[in-house]
């Protein structure tokens, strides 16, 4: 069955989001008519670079930073394997301290260290997805190049300590990175009182398109050119810049300032009542990670006898888009890291359903799911009575 874009019930927007229509608008101009490179001298590119510039500084009045701390990356990923390889080059130091619940950007990379002879020490989280801040100062020693610790978890949304963590390297002198990829647009983010050296946002999650995002690093923190040299962003980011995708961040972070106080208001509640009318509605169902320390807009639920897999895909037949896990393990049946590192046994693992919510969805969006999804799951417990 086709699902026509106009039913589609959007509730994955941990893993990408829609770009909004204003954004769209911002970028046009740099797409037709105003295509000059910004680091021609001529006027017709010193236009875009000036654009570039407002960009910057709107990105910066997000994060509570200076303008001059925000580096053009394509995104998430680029901006966490940036900020990790830059600290291992300027300090010259050869240990990294990371947590369990990381997306695969710092995971991935950070396997890849071992295997070249690097030492990384990998912190648990409890079985609620927290972590606990003095096992970060524990971790530390003289050789700690950085300590890379996410904001909000990707699955579950459950928050971490990250001003108390940024903190406690500061005294203890390791640079730290914090991936708050999941943080833009849902929660304020105030550099001036996160003490963190370097932070990473991405665009496609808070609709601007994919393929844009920063890296904020804080003014004298060392920072050496990294994976991708060359000439643009100062020297700290080589690449013709995307100049559209740059104004549609820019244009996306305004509107992020502008609806977080509607995150908070209407869409934590939406959350909410989805996950106390699926609770209610849905025998032997819980919540994954900790209710009280989580992004509004986040819902992980253990589905008992369920494959999450199976839910999905009906789920998608009448619209609804969630997903098991983070993006990129979906197709695949291995078991989220995530819910693995809090103690969720294989089976709980492979049950288990993350909704996410934009300022987008509408309470008719989340009535209409809760009138699919009892069903469905009755249905597959019946055609599975052992799983
Ligand atoms: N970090 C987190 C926490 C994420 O959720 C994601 C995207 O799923 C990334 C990093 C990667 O960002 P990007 O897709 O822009 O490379």
């Amino acid at each position: 069955m086709e699902v026509r874009h106009r039913d589609v019930i959007y509730l994955d927007n941990n893993a990408t989001t829609q770009v909004a229509p204003e954004v769209f608008e911002a970028m046009v101009p740099f797409l037709t008519e105003i295509y000059g490179n910004p680091s021609s001298v001529y006027t017709f590119g010193s236009q875009v670079a000036r654009a570039t510039d407002a960009a910057r500084a709107r990105v910066a009045e997000m994060l509570g930073c200076a303008p001059a701390e925000v580096v053009f990356t394509s995104g998430g990923t680029e901006s966490d394997n940036t900020a990790i390889q830059s600290a291992l080059r300027s300090t010259g130091r050869r240990h990294v301290v990371t947590t369990r619940a990381e997306h695969p950007a710092i995971q991935r990379q950070c396997a890849a260290l071992e295997k070249m002879g690097l030492a990384v020490t990998w912190l648990d989280v409890d079985p609620r997805g927290r972590l606990d801040p003095d096992a970060v100062g524990r971790a530390i020693t003289p050789d700690t190049a950085i300590v890379s610790v996410m904001w909000a978890n990707n699955e579950t949304g459950v928050l971490f300590p990250i001003e108390e963590i940024a903190g406690i390297c500061r005294t203890r002198g390791a640079l730290f990175h914090t991936d708050a990829v999941q943080c833009a647009g849902k929660l304020p983010i105030d550099l001036a009182r996160c003490r963190a050296d370097f932070l990473s946002i991405s665009g496609h999650k808070f609709h601007a398109p994919k393929g844009i995002g920063a890296l904020f690093v804080r003014e004298g923190t060392p920072f050496a050119n990294h994976i991708i040299g060359g000439g643009q962003e100062k020297g700290r980011r080589g690449g013709t810049e995307n100049t559209a995708s740059i104004a549609g961040l820019g244009r996306a972070a305004d509107l992020a300032a502008a609806h977080l106080a509607e995150v908070r208001d209407r869409i934590g509640p939406l959350r909410d009542r989805l996950e106390t009318g699926i609770l209610a509605r849905v025998p032997r169902t819980r919540v994954n990670g900790d209710p009280a320390r989580r992004l509004p807009n986040t819902s992980n639920i253990a589905f008992d006898g369920v494959e999450a897999e199976s839910l999905l895909l009906e789920l998608g037949r009448h619209g609804v888009c969630a997903s098991a896990g983070s993006a990129c393990t979906t197709g695949s049946l291995a078991p989220s890291h995530v819910l693995t590192a809090m103690g969720l046994d294989s089976r709980a693992a492979r049950g288990s359903i993350r909704f996410s919510l934009s300022r987008y969805n509408t309470g008719a969006e989340i009535d209409r799911t809760l009138d699919i999804l009892p069903p469905i799951v009755e249905r597959l417990r019946a055609a599975h009575p052992g799983a």
